[in-house]
């Protein structure tokens, strides 16, 4: 009997989604090729910078998950290197593989300006987990550091975010509310932490409602953390960064969250993209030139039906990867594809240990109930792929 062979590029939020959906056909054979062996809860990267989880906790190991399917899933951790659209062939740094259908979910990468001198250099990005571990363990050592020196000297330590998108304010919160417990759970002397939000904009958080701006801003200030808008970075060093309006800040150590762009993949492939250089897909989420190949999650732009971007999240992701599961299935079915309606749904934002804000179905919360409610949905999405991860584990070790 036939098979229908489904390559899906990315063990993202978007590609594991879709790998969900499509396995329930027992008449697909998909691979999964992702240049890593886990899945990374990028969502819960504040938690893990702040010590809250460790990397177990914010990663779900691809092996296993794809077992946990009946047979039909196999993983392969590969870096795709391009795709042959004409002869439907997956390029990767070892193999190459044949597909009927293909699912690019590649997402994103943090864009360091090539025109900030020093930034690639000093500053780290947060959207690799390798990243994200050594910057966790630069800030404890330095806190670490600052006790071992209380009593005879106390420099303050200055950390500085640029960018005062999501990820940046929710780094910048955690961190602080970590610190604030940290100093006074231990009773330290010397507890000088500034940390300081470097914004290009006139406020936090563009494009976000409003009233949660307004919440977030004033949440920060509690904090004593300090933004610092309508300033860019224009140089890094060893231990400083300067701004656009002159300034020079002392630095011990900096995130950088002040841009995104498409995988380095998408950069090679002969397709359709924007000025951004993310992949262009029609309304079915297929790419413009191919109709056998789609394209999902941070990796295209997708408008909603007043032509506005939709935000690129992880529930965006997850959205695009149902109806795009269901129009590789309508196409196997030779059935009428559909239209994306996607519609950012909602926004949690978590701001330091037990407080986030909140817009969910145009309805605000502020506070503790907002904070269970983030964790309500982190723990549902990683319980759900641990259960498959988990039954994946016993089926290799019982064989
Ligand atoms: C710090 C931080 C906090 C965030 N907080 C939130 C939040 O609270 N809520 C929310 O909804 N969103 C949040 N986001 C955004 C969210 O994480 C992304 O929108 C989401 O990860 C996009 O999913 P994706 O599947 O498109 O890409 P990803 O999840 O990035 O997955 C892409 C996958 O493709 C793989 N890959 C890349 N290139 C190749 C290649 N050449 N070959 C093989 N594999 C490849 C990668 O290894 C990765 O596994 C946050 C992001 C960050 C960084």
């Amino acid at each position: 009997m036939y098979k229908n062979k489904i390559i899906i590029i990315g063990g993202g939020y978007a590609g594991l989604r879709t790998v969900e959906k499509l396995a329930k056909n027992p008449q697909n054979e998909i691979i999964l090729l992702d240049k890593n062996p886990y899945h990374f809860m990028q969502t819960e990267v504040y938690d893990l910078i702040a010590n809250e989880e460790d990397f177990a906790q914010v990663t779900v190991d691809l092996f296993t998950y794809c077992t946990g399917f009946d047979g039909n899933v196999v993983f392969y951790k590969q870096d795709v290197t391009n795709i042959d659209f004409e002869n439907k062939r997956v390029i990767t740094s070892i193999n190459r593989f044949s597909y009927d259908y293909i699912v690019v979910a590649v997402g994103s990468r943090t864009k360091f300006m090539s025109n900030v001198t020093g930034l690639r250099e000093y500053a780290y990005g947060i959207k690799a987990l390798h990243r994200a571990m050594y910057f966790k363990q630069k800030f404890e050592m330095s806190l670490f550091k600052r006790v071992d020196e209380s009593g005879t000297s106390c420099h303050a330590l200055n950390i500085i975010i640029a960018g005062g998108g999501l990820s940046g304010v929710e780094i910048a919160a955690q961190m602080a509310s970590f610190s604030r417990e940290f100093y006074s759970h231990n009773n330290f002397i010397c507890r000088k932490l500034n940390i300081v939000i470097v914004n290009s904009g006139e406020h936090i958080l563009r494009g976000i409602d409003k009233k949660l701006v307004f919440a977030s801003d004033k949440r920060l200030k509690e904090l004593e953390v300090i933004i610092k808008n309508k300033r860019k970075v224009v140089e890094v060093t060893k231990n400083s960064v300067k701004l656009s309006d002159g300034e020079v800040m002392p630095m011990d150590f900096m995130i950088f969250a002040g841009g995104i762009e498409p995988n380095h993949l998408i950069h090679e492939l002969d397709i359709d993209k924007n000025e951004r250089g993310y992949i262009v897909s029609n309304k079915y989420l297929q790419t413009q030139n191919y109709k056998d190949a789609f394209a999902i999650g941070d990796c295209t732009t997708i408008y909603n039906h007043n032509n506005e971007v939709v935000p690129p999240t992880a529930d965006t992701a997850e959205q695009m990867a149902e109806i795009c599961a269901k129009n590789i299935s309508n196409l196997i079915k030779n059935r009428p594809l559909i239209n994306h309606k996607i519609e950012s749904r909602g926004v949690l934002i978590a701001l330091g240990r037990g407080y986030a804000v909140s817009k969910i179905f145009g309805i605000h919360f502020n506070g503790y109930l907002a904070y269970v409610m983030k964790k309500f949905v982190e723990k549902v999405y990683a319980k759900r792929l641990n259960i498959r991860s988990h039954k994946g584990c016993k089926k290799i070790f019982n064989d």
